[in-house]
């Protein structure tokens, strides 16, 4: 198995904020202004064979990396490089298997959880070498379940003045004195909505799959 680590943040078509993409998922979401941006196959299929094409021909070798910015479907900036997986936290080489996926991986050295997950299988079908995706986190809507509210915050209504109960389940509030429509402001709203920050992940690439080439190859 080859190991490419990346960290992957696009700009979200919408509102131009940053939206970490933390895993080769088909949806992320963009914290700034709530949008669920699809994620073409297309997209994890060239950055897939760039990289995996690299590895294999010893052009990225163990430990090496670049950063790059890609102008296309979205403006990305993207860390990659080829490394084995191991923890973020104590540095132990962590020995994962395949063969397991789905599951966690327990760090032996401090007990960390590492997810162990196949890769999405449209991009498995559209990249068969890509087998299991190492860390990251799911995005967007496939992380389940409902947010639970965060605490009340008082905020003061733009019009009235008067106060208000917020708990960061809707957006738009209105007013229990004036009845004016209040738009919370953005620093109220990522109190309560921390954005998500930028992870790493590992795609394993199988080197016994061939690999697809592409137009230009
Ligand atoms: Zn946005
Ligand atoms: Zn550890
Ligand atoms: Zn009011």
């Amino acid at each position: 198995m080859l190991y490419g680590v990346f960290e992957v943040n696009i700009k979200c078509p919408k509102c131009d904020g940053p939206v970490p993409l933390n895993g080769p998922w088909e949806v992320a979401h963009c914290d700034r202004c709530q949008a669920d941006v699809d994620i073409p196959h297309d997209y994890w299929l060239d950055i897939f064979r760039d990289t995996d094409g690299e590895m294999r021909s010893g052009e990225t070798g163990e430990g090496e990396g670049a950063n790059s910015q890609i102008f296309g479907t979205f403006h990305t900036t993207m860390m990659y490089g080829r490394m084995k997986p191991y923890c973020p936290e104590c540095k132990t080489e962590l020995p994962v298997d395949p063969a397991k996926a789905p599951y966690v991986h327990k760090c032996p050295g401090c007990g960390r959880d590492m997810p162990v997950v196949p890769v999405p299988a449209g991009l498995k079908e559209a990249y068969p070498p890509a087998a299991i995706v190492v860390g990251g986190s799911l995005q967007g809507k496939e992380e389940g379940g409902e947010e639970a509210p965060a605490e009340p915050i008082a905020f003061s209504c733009i019009k009235c003045g008067g106060a208000l109960m917020v708990d960061g389940t809707e957006r738009v509030v209105p007013c229990e004195f004036c009845g004016v429509k209040v738009y919370l402001p953005d620093d109220l709203w990522l109190r309560m909505h921390p954005a998500k920050v930028k992870e790493r992940w590992r795609i394993g690439f199988d080197e016994k799959v061939e690999r697809p080439k592409g137009e230009d190859e």
